[in-house]
């Protein structure tokens, strides 16, 4: 099988969490499946980026703030693939450019109009585990880009869908999807199914488990999106066509 995972943040926060994910993805390496995985920026490492920058320019360019912030999650995948090395498993990091995800030129918030998968696939049929930056792509202009706050999660399901993987999973820091933020709300119940229009309204409300194009995109591509927890592995929440759900 071909299976999409992407770690967010705050799975990715210290040195022990990046080699919690690592030893996941090379379990499914050694069961023989294909493995590609979407990193997000480490930790808070996006919010302190765009602190830093507003200090040295109020009102830097969109273009700038794009080279400067997809330097985070760049940073990120290299870690992981080197987490993944140290393992003694072959992985190779590559930018979102490198792994030809390409977008209009809105910088800040460009959308994906298409993936050239060559190199992707080339690495992975050299029995690589390819680590992805999420977030980021190039527009035709040949600058980088970034796809909006929470768009690593778009750059997983847009690969699952323009790989035809078998499996997309979001790992993140809860353990799946709930009618209400269950870090607010106690009594939040959580789902073990839910369909894409009910997801996609609780995204619109707010929920930022996941990118509101991440479910856009799943939804178009009739992608199943499975989110869980980084930290225990249990089964999370699908995402997917539901009657009723
Ligand atoms: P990541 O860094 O993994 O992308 P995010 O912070 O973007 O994680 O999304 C996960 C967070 O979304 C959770 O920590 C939770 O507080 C919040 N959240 C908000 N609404 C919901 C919801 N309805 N279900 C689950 N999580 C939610
Ligand atoms: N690092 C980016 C952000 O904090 C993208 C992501 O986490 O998905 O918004
Ligand atoms: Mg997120």
């Amino acid at each position: 099988m071909l299976i999409v995972q992407k770690y967010g943040g705050t799975s990715l926060g210290d040195a022990e969490k990046v080699r919690m994910a690592a030893s996941r993805v090379v379990k499914l390496h050694q069961q023989g499946h294909q493995v590609l995985v979407v990193v997000s920026a480490q930790g808070d490492t996006t919010d302190l980026l765009i602190e830093k920058a507003v200090t040295i320019n109020r009102r830097g360019s969109a273009r700038e703030m794009d080279a400067y912030l997809a330097a985070g999650e760049q940073m990120s995948a290299a870690l992981m693939a080197m987490a993944i090395g140290a393992m003694g498993y072959p992985a190779v990091s590559l930018t979102g450019w490198q792994a030809g995800i390409e977008t209009d030129g809105v910088h800040g918030n460009a959308q994906i109009q298409s993936i050239r998968c060559g190199r992707i696939r080339r690495e992975l049929q050299q029995g690589k585990i390819v680590v992805v930056s999420g977030f980021q792509g190039v527009d035709a202009d040949g600058d980088i880009t970034t796809l909006g706050r929470g768009g690593s999660d778009t750059t997983a399901v847009a690969l699952a869908a323009w790989l035809k993987a078998d499996k997309c999973q979001i790992f993140t820091d809860v353990d799946g999807v709930y009618d209400r933020d269950p870090r607010i709300y106690r009594d939040a119940t959580r789902f073990g199914r839910i369909s894409y229009e009910k997801m996609l309204a609780l995204v619109e409300n707010g929920a930022q488990v996941l990118h509101d194009r991440s479910v856009e995109l799943a939804r178009s591509h009739g992608i199943a999106v499975e989110v869980l927890s980084a930290f225990t592995g249990a089964p999370g929440t699908i995402v997917g066509t539901f009657e009723s759900l």
